[in-house]
């Protein structure tokens, strides 16, 4: 892998950490966005992730310091990738949106840059004709609060050229990842793959009344020696991220169960701004959950 210069095209909730942590490993890196308005505002979150990374990794004022002086930005798209080993979309989770982007970019890109998307539930092979370079195409996929979560799920689609999938697990170790190669296209990677049926078994067990939510919580965390059950798990993930993935699924399946799950969760939680740890109050009450005290498994 002889990367070094690295854009990344959306500066939202993702693209801006995934930014300043290839920049804090001394990549060069171009952060694009739609207009210079929401470029700012990026440069104004790389303020707080660096006290982030100060808090969280000891981060000293020089290492962020390069970490800044590796960052550049721009909102004219050819300017941005003109240089680029590879490119990092981070563009809205949204099909339409993202063809469009890999179409405008395949225009101006040079030969050599290899894209990679940052897509939570789309496939690859669904990008790979727009792209005009499907070899040089697949998923590099990074966990909200990537400095701290520092996973990068690496999958391809068939057409993905081996080398460059071998080239991007090496980059994802560069930039301080646990790199976890997938052999093949799977909706939701790994850990969504895993994670979801567990999410959603125990608020099936919830709202059937097969037990509460804290005996749920303790059976899997005692079994397991788990650090959190599945509904301290919902409270940091959001609950309004459980109850979109709940409510698609009532929609498709029009599943009775389903549709009780929904309605539990938008008038006990969602209707009462109680989402997680980010408001306070979600199945549990922070700072101070009660999964935390030293009797809750005794
Ligand atoms: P976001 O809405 O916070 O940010 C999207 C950014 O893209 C915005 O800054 C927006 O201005 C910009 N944008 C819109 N149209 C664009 C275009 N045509 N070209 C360039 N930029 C454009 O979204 P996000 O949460 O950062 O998600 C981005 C991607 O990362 C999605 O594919 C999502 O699935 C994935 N992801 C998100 C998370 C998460 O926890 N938020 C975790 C892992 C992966």
């Amino acid at each position: 892998m002889n990367y070094k210069n690295i854009t990344v095209a959306g500066s939202g909730v993702l693209g801006y950490q995934i930014a300043f942590q290839a920049a804090y490993h001394d990549f060069n890196v171009v952060v694009y966005d739609i207009n210079d308005e929401i470029l700012s505002k990026a440069k104004a979150k790389f303020d707080t992730m660096s006290t982030a990374f100060k808090e969280d990794l000891h981060a000293s004022e020089k290492q962020l310091q390069r970490a800044f002086d590796n960052l550049s930005y721009t909102s004219n798209l050819e300017e941005a990738v003109k240089n680029a080993d590879l490119l990092i979309e981070a563009v809205p989770e949204n099909p339409k949106i993202k063809i469009d982007f890999y179409k405008k970019l395949a225009q101006v890109a040079p030969s050599k840059t290899i894209f990679a998307t940052n897509s939570s539930t789309l496939l690859p092979s669904q990008f790979a004709d727009a792209t005009g370079r499907p070899t040089k195409f697949l998923a590099l996929h990074f966990a909200n609060e990537i400095w701290k979560h520092n996973t990068a799920e690496i999958m391809g689609h068939d057409q993905t050229d081996p080398e460059v999938f071998k080239d991007v697990i090496a980059f994802a170790k560069a930039i301080g990842m646990l790199a976890l190669p997938l052999a093949k296209e799977q909706p939701g990677y790994i850990l969504n793959s895993l994670l979801v049926p567990l999410l959603t078994a125990a608020t099936d067990l919830y709202v059937t009344g097969v037990a509460d939510i804290q005996t749920i919580d303790k059976t899997w965390m005692k079994a397991t020696g788990a650090p959190l059950g599945p509904f301290g798990i919902l409270d940091v993930v959001g609950i309004t991220t459980a109850y979109n993935i709940n409510k698609i699924a009532a929609e498709e399946s029009k599943d009775e169960l389903k549709i009780k799950t929904v309605n539990f969760l938008k008038e006990q939680f969602i209707d009462k701004n109680k989402l997680g740890v980010s408001t306070g109050e979600g199945f549990y009450k922070y700072p101070n959950p009660a999964y935390k005290e030293e009797d809750f498994l005794t």
